[in-house]
């Protein structure tokens, strides 16, 4: 089966919002096995949405639109999707009860125009919107397709897409689905894609898809089979062959773990505590760390030495070294990292100093370079990262790969 998704609003087409939507719907489909062929943005245009309705209809089995469902004028997403289907529009019931219900409960009166939001079309499953007043729908359309409409809001849409379409879909396209992720956290995704081209080239099932994240690459093993057992079956085999792949360059296979869980276990498990000497990154590191739920067990305090003095006077970074390398140098990581274990009584130490950039560079230090020292029981190891992107991205990256290199000296696995 393939689906196809369309975005209906002019706000997107001239950049005002981010198309959050398609993104979200991606990546559902692709976990229910669904293929995405298309996917089309569209203004709120009658002429156009009709033209990209009927344009769907013939080359995909699902249309799912998102936007347009609203009560304004230019909210015209049913109507189309109606007349290009062949269909009236009926008032149902159920979805007038619940906004006269919701306009009581906010005492307002119900305007006219928002009655056309219980209007349906006659051969549709109506999905009652819990988070907004426009409920979606799933049109039946002719030859067994679906046109899915959906609100533009992703806090009414997801919530919709997962608890109403989902089982839709499911049923459409049965068999159970079941994934697995191995994340990575020390390569990048041209490498980790090129490790495993041989197994992408001849996959059928389970599947395996990379996908970049901030720092990270996830491997998405996915299999389809009658049952959840022999759908796990399936997957295993897969599963293994990437741990003997990337060993421990691999950090969870757990869905939900995160790499500052990691650590913070880790840091547990050895009861160790830990300190960060932070300049180019703020707090952000130990931001991180603090997500996770437990962190004062291994943290007691931490430094964000952005000046020159503070490096000195808070983590006894020497002037000379300031004045013959800089503050952005691996010396200077060396003896942040060093200086903040010692300060803070911690047994890891870490030091991010870098140049996030835009703007500050030297012939030699160019925005986006990063050196990060970690300091584990005294034992110290500084890496130079020339990190790509703006200012934040180069930020989140070295807590990325500070994380990274706390994961590794932990485990000994540090070159
Ligand atoms: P409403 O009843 O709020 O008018 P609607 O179904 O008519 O809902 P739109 O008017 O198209 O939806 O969009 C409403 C808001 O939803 C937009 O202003 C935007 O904030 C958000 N939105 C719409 N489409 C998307 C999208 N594709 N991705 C992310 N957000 C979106």
């Amino acid at each position: 089966m393939t689906a196809e998704i369309i975005c209906v609003g002019t706000e997107i087409l001239l950049g005002n919002i981010v198309n959050t939507n398609a993104a979200y719907l991606s990546e559902r489909l692709a976990a229910l096995g669904i293929s995405v062929f298309f996917e089309t943005t569209v203004g709120d245009n009658p002429q156009r949405v009709e033209a990209v309705i009927k344009q769907g209809l013939e080359r995909s089995d699902i249309l799912i639109l998102s936007g347009g469902l609203g009560p304004t004028k230019d909210d015209l997403t049913k109507e189309i999707a109606a007349k290009a289907c062949g269909q009236k529009l009926v008032e149902d019931e159920e979805a007038l009860r619940r906004l006269e219900t919701y306009f009581a409960s906010i005492k307002r009166p119900m305007t006219e125009n928002n009655l056309k939001q219980a209007m349906v079309p006659e051969n549709c499953t109506v999905l009652y919107n819990e988070n907004g007043t426009a409920p979606g729908m799933v049109i039946h359309a002719e030859e067994g397709k679906k046109v899915i409409l959906l609100p533009g809001p992703p806090s009414e849409l997801l919530p919709m897409f997962q608890n109403q379409v989902e089982p839709i879909l499911q049923k459409l396209e049965p068999g159970i689905l079941y994934s697995k992720v191995v994340k990575i956290d020390c390569l990048g995704e041209s490498y980790v894609e090129t490790e495993i081209l041989d197994l992408i080239e001849k996959q059928s099932n389970p599947t395996v898809a990379p996908y970049a994240k901030l720092g990270e690459v996830h491997l998405r093993v996915t299999a389809k089979a009658d049952t959840e057992e022999e759908a796990k079956e399936l997957v295993k085999p897969m599963v293994s062959e990437l741990k003997k792949r990337f060993g421990h360059k691999i950090y969870t296979i757990e869905e939900d773990t995160t790499l500052e869980e990691v650590l913070v276990k880790m840091l547990e498990q050895r009861k160790y505590t830990i300190t960060a000497a932070e300049s180019c990154t703020g707090g952000m590191f130990m931001g991180r760390l603090v997500n996770v739920p437990g962190a004062s067990d291994v943290l007691n305090e931490s430094f964000i030495t952005y000046s020159n003095e503070a490096k000195m006077k808070y983590l006894g970074v020497k002037e000379e070294t300031l004045k013959a390398v800089g503050a952005v140098s691996e010396e200077t990581a060396r003896q942040m990292a060093e200086g903040a274990a010692k300060a803070a009584k911690a047994n890891v130490g870490v030091g991010i100093t870098g140049l996030a950039g835009p703007g500050g560079e030297t012939p030699e230090k160019k925005p986006g370079l990063v050196y990060i020292g970690v300091c584990v029981n005294g034992k110290t190891q500084v890496n130079k990262y020339q990190l790509r992107g703006n200012r934040q991205k180069v930020r989140e990256v070295a807590v990325s790969r500070a994380m990274t290199m706390v994961r590794l000296a932990l485990e000994e696995f540090a070159k």
